[in-house]
Formats: structure tokens, C-alpha cells, sequence
């Protein structure tokens, strides 16, 4: 139906398809896991966030059982009415101990963490400084803020200086920060972004949603990976991710925290977080604090894949983490991989710009503790097989 007020929206995804920039989505008929059940095939899983496997976790299905047995299912409220029940209480105080910190809040997504801290923190007349690369989540916190936002080059805290510098008229100022960045799998550089942030007095937040359950002793985050306990202001962290439920996280000083379940917008204006998320993520602090072992595993099979891609030849980009970018350059080239993956088996999306930019192109692999040795094995295989097939490697 070619109305007039909806015309240019049939255009618009005219022209995303004639550009291969129209996303495709799949649809999943199992649970998240090593193997998935997508579009009616068996494929083995390099898509999911699932770091840990704890989305499919047998201990963290029967906390969500137990708890719906006895609180139902929806939370009838926002936190500050009627929504906050004592299991969301016990796992912001599990979440602040498990972190080494005063306090936390939890909010209905990592998204809606970022949405209401970063206008609870700056307004009209403050300045942000955002990394350049930072999430879509930060972006649009940054634009509700009403805040000048000030992007600084890409982990890079020589421009972070002179951006500060180049800045003399503000009322409060923060720096943010992704932790773990989504596309490259590369860490900001916190020590020296809290060196300046102390310098120059300003707040500093970093946003963990990668590195959450992933970085530092037992997947504590990124700040106790770099040993930085009491220094930073504000970390947000999801609980969507490795934590495998849904859920966002602001973790840090207790009078942030005070002022967030005041002025927070998410948690006063969304509804709670629903109970059987809220005791699943009460189970996966459990995991974690009682075992390393996912955590470990996760890095191992992540060490494992990355050295075998390398080896074949192919460039791995800039990734320390259990991202693995496969960089290809132009979009058609990374589409067309991707689809021959999927056609040998293996499950792993094209990321194409805007999402990256122009020319970097790429299949980005998400690894995981659910694989088997033998999955990894006869991933690389598969990878192989396409790379020489395209000659992306001899
Ligand atoms: C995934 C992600 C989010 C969003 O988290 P959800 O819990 O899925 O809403 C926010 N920030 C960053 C950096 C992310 O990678």
C-alpha cells in the first residue's frame, strides 16, 4: 500500500536493499547454545553474546522457576511505586559485592542504564567527552543529556588531552567510555583515561557490557582488570550479555547510585526488571563467584580460535578480547562470506558500515565457553575453506 505519508519509508528500504544494507533478521528455533537451530538449520553458534553460556544454564533456568513459583512473573511497577521487590534489592547488593563496590542499581537493560545515567549526571551547559567509537547507547544518553558532546579519536588519550583543553566554557564535565569495544574487540585504555580524569577533576564512566563477566578475576569487569578499584566513577555494565538474562547494571559510588534511583528516568518512568530475570541473574552471580571455570574457558577457547585463524592467514585486527573481527574490507565481500559460512554450517554475522566504517568491512566472531574443541576445530576448517574459496587466504 503505497500511501502517501508512508512513501519515503518504502523508498528508504528500497535503496538499503539495492545496497545490501538491509538486515536480514534470522529467526532462532532453539536455545541459545555451541549449536543453534536457525532458519530450520543446525549451524554452530559464533553470533550470540553468550559468552559463558549461562543464557541456557540449567541452574540459572530453575532460580527463574522457583522465583515466578513464588513472586509471579511482572513486576506491576515502576522501582519507585510498587516495583521494587526485595529480589531486585538482593541482587543490586550481590552485583555491588561481586564488583568491589558501594552500591549498584539494576535497570531493565544495559540500554536504558546508559539512558538514565548520563542525563542524571550532566545537562544543558556541561561537557562530555565520548570516544568516538562508543555505543549507540552512550550516543543517545549523550543527546538526552542536552550536555556539548565532544567525541575524542578512538582510545586515544593524547587527543582526550587536547580536547579537554580546547574546551573553556562548562559546568560539570564527564568522560565515557565503552569498555570492551562490540565491532574490534579492543579495551579502552582506563589507567590513562582515569590519569586525566583525576588531573583535570572530571567524572569518569566506562560502560563494561562486553567486558562484564568477561574481564578481570571471574569476570568481574574492566576495572578490576586494571586493578582500578575506588577509581572509577561509574561503570555500567548489562546482564544481557555474558550474565546470559537481560538487564542493565550501574555499579560505583553510593552517592551516584542514591542520585540515579532518584533521577534515574528508566527506573522511575520504565517498569522493573520482571522476576524470573532478576533470580536467573541472582543464580549467575552465584556461577561466577563460585568457579572461574566458565570464564576461564571462555579465553582458552577465544586464545585457541584467534591462533588458528592467524595461522591460516587471516587478519584478526586489533582484538584482545573474545571478539575475533575476520577483517575483509568491502561489505559485498564480508556479505557474501558470511552467507557461504552459514551454507557450511557455521553461524557468524557480516558487519558492514555504518556500523564499522567503509572499507573494514568484516565477519565478526563472538566466541564462546560452550565450545567444544572439536566445534572449534571444524570451525576453522570451515573458515578455511570459504577464506581460499573467496581468496581472502592462499
Ligand atoms: C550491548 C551493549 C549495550 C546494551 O546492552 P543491553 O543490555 O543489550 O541493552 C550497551 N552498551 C554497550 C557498550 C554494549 O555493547
Amino acid at each position: 500500500m503505497n500511501d502517501t505519508k508512508t512513501a519515503w519509508i518504502h523508498d528508504e528500504i528500497a535503496q538499503l536493499q539495492a545496497q545490501g544494507l538491509f538486515t536480514h533478521i534470522r529467526t532462532l528455533d532453539s536455545p541459545q547454545g555451541a549449536w543453534l537451530v536457525v532458519d530450520g538449520r543446525r549451524v554452530l553458534n559464533f553470533s550470540s553474546n553468550n559468552y559463558l553460556g549461562l543464557a541456557n544454564h540449567p541452574r540459572l533456568i530453575e532460580a527463574a522457576k522457583q522465583a515466578m513459583d513464588r513472586y509471579g512473573v511482572g513486576p506491576a511497577a515502576v522501582r519507585t511505586i510498587a516495583g521494587t521487590m526485595s529480589l531486585h534489592v538482593e541482587l543490586e547488593r550481590r552485583l555491588a559485592a561481586f564488583k568491589g563496590v558501594e552500591a549498584a542499581i539494576t535497570f531493565q537493560s544495559g540500554f536504558t542504564a546508559n539512558l538514565a545515567t548520563i542525563p542524571a549526571l550532566v545537562g544543558r551547559g556541561d561537557v562530555i567527552f565520548s570516544d568516538r567509537l562508543n555505543h549507540a547507547s552512550i550516543i543517545d544518553g549523550c543527546r538526552l543529556s542536552r550536555a556539548q558532546i565532544v567525541a575524542y579519536e578512538h582510545c586515544d588519550p593524547d587527543d582526550l588531552r587536547r580536547q579537554i583543553a580546547a574546551t573553556s566554557e562548562y559546568g560539570r564535565r564527564l568522560i565515557v567510555t565503552d569498555g570492551v569495544f562490540s565491532m574490534d574487540g579492543d579495551i579502552a585504555p582506563l589507567p590513562e583515561l582515569y590519569e586525566i580524569a583525576a588531573e583535570h577533576d572530571i567524572l569518569l564512566m566506562v560502560d563494561d557490557a562486553h567486558g562484564e563477566g568477561v574481564l578481570g578475576r571471574g569476570g568481574r569487569g574492566i576495572v578490576d582488570h586494571f586493578d582500578l578499584h575506588g577509581k572509577v566513577d561509574i561503570e555500567v555494565g548489562t546482564l544481557s550479555k555474558a550474565f546470559g538474562v537481560v538487564g542493565g547494571v550501574v555499579a560505583g559510588k553510593q552517592v551516584i547510585v542514591d542520585w540515579l534511583r532518584q533521577r534515574g528516568r528508566p527506573f522511575l518512568f520504565s517498569s522493573a526488571m520482571t522476576v524470573p530475570d532478576v533470580a536467573a541473574c541472582l543464580a549467575a552471580v552465584d556461577v561466577l563467584e563460585e568457579s572461574t571455570e566458565l570464564v576461564d574457558r571462555l579465553w582458552q577457547n577465544a586464545e585457541y580460535f584467534k591462533a588458528g585463524m592467524q595461522s591460516l592467514g587471516f587478519d584478526t585486527g586489533r582484538t584482545q578480547t573474545p571478539i575475533v573481527p575476520v577483517m575483509l574490507g568491502e561489505a559485498p565481500l564480508a556479505q557474501q562470506f558470511s552467507k557461504r559460512l552459514f551454507e557450511e554450517g557455521v553461524f557468524a554475522m557480516a558487519i558492514g558500515y555504518p556500523t564499522v566504517p567503509q572499507g573494514q568491512a568484516r565477519i565478526r566472531v563472538m566466541n564462546s565457553a560452550t565450545h567444544s574443541r572439536d566445534d572449534l576445530d571444524l570451525a576453522l576448517d570451515i573458515f578455511a575453506k570459504v577464506g581460499r574459496e573467496l581468496g581472502v587466504i592462499a
